[in-house]
């Protein structure tokens, strides 16, 4: 299996591409955010609690956001592997994504970190903002605590993925059509090595 994680600040363009990755590569795109999303619009108890988080620019407690994670990889046919998108964000997250992993058989096959400079992407945000609907990317404090909750919490976890060499960087200022394609280069790459 191929199992990519998708990595970036919050506007970096991870959605973007991860539709071009589900696609090409067959996988079951695994969005936190999305699933999140859809349980709010479904006023589900998990929907309820991880709102009041997710309107202040929070991160969703790890322990919700691990064990709807791992009741969503319970299905594993018709596909050629897992696009997490939006998780890990935390080391512990990170560790229980290993755990799940191990379970059956499978470990991540890399990791791409889409970069983008924190200017970029507050305006990226607010721009898409204007379309999504999403109380997040409407207020600029709120952005500006998203950026933050991944400089403080998340970004560690390119060290993390680092050591066991399976980070790879993308410079996300580049075309959409640009990313997509380094991004398929390097996953190719790998594809052919292993
Ligand atoms: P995203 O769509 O990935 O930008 O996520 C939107 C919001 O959902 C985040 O700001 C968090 O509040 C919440 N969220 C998404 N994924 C996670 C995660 N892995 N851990 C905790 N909170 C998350």
């Amino acid at each position: 299996m191929l199992n990519i994680l998708i990595f970036g600040p919050p506007g970096c363009g991870k959605g973007t591409q991860s539709e071009f990755l589900v696609d090409h590569y067959n996988l079951k795109h695994l969005s936190t955010g999305d699933i999140f999303r859809e349980n709010i619009k479904n006023k589900t108890d998990l929907g309820i609690k991880a709102k009041t988080y997710m309107d202040q620019g929070q991160l969703v407690p790890d322990f919700i956001t691990i064990d709807m994670l791992g009741k969503k990889m319970q299905s594993k046919t018709g596909f050629n592997g897992f696009l997490f998108d939006g998780f890990p964000r935390t080391i512990k997250q990170a560790e229980s994504l290993d755990d799940f992993l191990l379970k059956i058989n499978q470990k991540i096959s890399m990791m791409i970190c889409i970069e983008v400079p924190k200017d970029e992407l507050v305006k990226r945000i607010l721009k898409r903002g204007e379309i999504s609907n999403r109380a997040d990317d409407q207020n600029k404090e709120i952005i500006l605590n998203r950026i933050k909750v991944y400089k403080d919490q998340t970004e560690v976890l390119k060290d993390y993925y680092q050591k066991q060499n399976k980070f790879f960087n993308v410079d996300g200022m580049a075309t959409i059509a640009d990313v997509k394609e380094k991004i398929f280069s390097l996953i190719d790459f790998y594809q052919k090595e292993s």
